[in-house]
């Protein structure tokens, strides 16, 4: 597949806010229903369902596979499994980490974007591994100021790894993300010893950190999407769609938050 840098102008950015907030819609809806007992393939069929309602097309359905084209609206990743979960029927447990990948394309325009639940009770560790990971996304939006480089948003993603000792997953990386929903250039989640592209208004990027609780090899599954930790470790994965502007980053798949009101009656 053919994949390249694009710059996107003010008109398409709006148009990846449209698809950026059904995918941040999907995964707030998702969210609710993540409870012991439901299935994956319970949450894909949910999000299939909103994402069509809404006049969009699932992302990752047709991608192609090592064995298969991928068949669903959602990865949905427990556990040690860091990306690419196929949904299936297991049913979800107590103390389990669900990590939701969900992309979706609106009038040709993508939003990308994953969150890490836990479910119910887990270890302090646990809890920290998946909050680092998420502050870590943040991390590297923040690092994704016009003029800084690929590199920088690396960096600001590895520091916080490296402060808890975590794994940093290597073999699979943020993107560029528009019309395609991979385009260039990568976005690692590691110094590489490269400052990589320089950034500039109107790039668009997926920042996706994914952290492990032991190292960072992975291994693909037998279904040839899921990735694994090799080490068995707890895995978490958090993704914003973000565009580079002239006054910084802006995520596109999360909704602003509300004006808040305070009340004086
Ligand atoms: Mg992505």
């Amino acid at each position: 597949m053919e994949r390249r840098v694009t710059l996107k102008s003010q008109s398409q950015i709006e148009r990846m806010v449209v698809a950026g907030r059904l995918v941040a819609d999907v995964l707030d809806r998702v969210g609710q229903e993540i409870r012991p007992g439901v299935t994956p393939l319970e949450l894909d069929a949910l999000a299939e369902e909103m994402i069509r309602a809404a006049g969009g097309v699932p992302s990752f359905i047709g991608v192609p596979g090592r064995k298969a084209p991928y068949r669903h609206s959602l990865c949905v990743s427990l556990d040690s499994e860091v990306v690419h979960g196929v949904p299936d029927r297991r049913r979800i447990r107590d103390g389990q980490l669900v990590s939701v990948d969900a992309g979706a394309i609106v009038a040709g325009w993508h939003g990308d974007a994953a969150r890490t639940w836990i479910v119910g009770q887990v270890p302090a560790e646990v809890r920290q591994l998946v909050e680092t990971t998420r502050e870590a996304m943040y991390a590297g939006i923040d690092a994704a100021q016009p003029g800084a480089h690929i590199a920088d948003i690396s960096a600001a993603i590895e520091d916080l790894a490296r402060a808890e000792g975590y794994g940093v997953v290597r073999s699979f990386v943020g993107h560029g993300i528009g019309t395609e929903m991979h385009e260039e250039p990568q976005v690692w989640n590691f110094r590489t010893g490269q400052r990589g592209r320089r950034l500039e208004a109107g790039l668009c990027l997926a920042i996706e950190p994914m952290f492990t609780l032991g190292g960072h090899e992975v291994d693909v599954a037998h279904d040839g999407w899921t990735v694994v930790t090799r080490d068995g470790s707890l895995a978490a994965h958090w993704e914003n769609t973000i565009a580079v502007t002239a006054d910084g980053p802006r995520i596109l798949t999360e909704r602003p938050a509300p004006v808040e009101q305070v009340s004086v009656a």
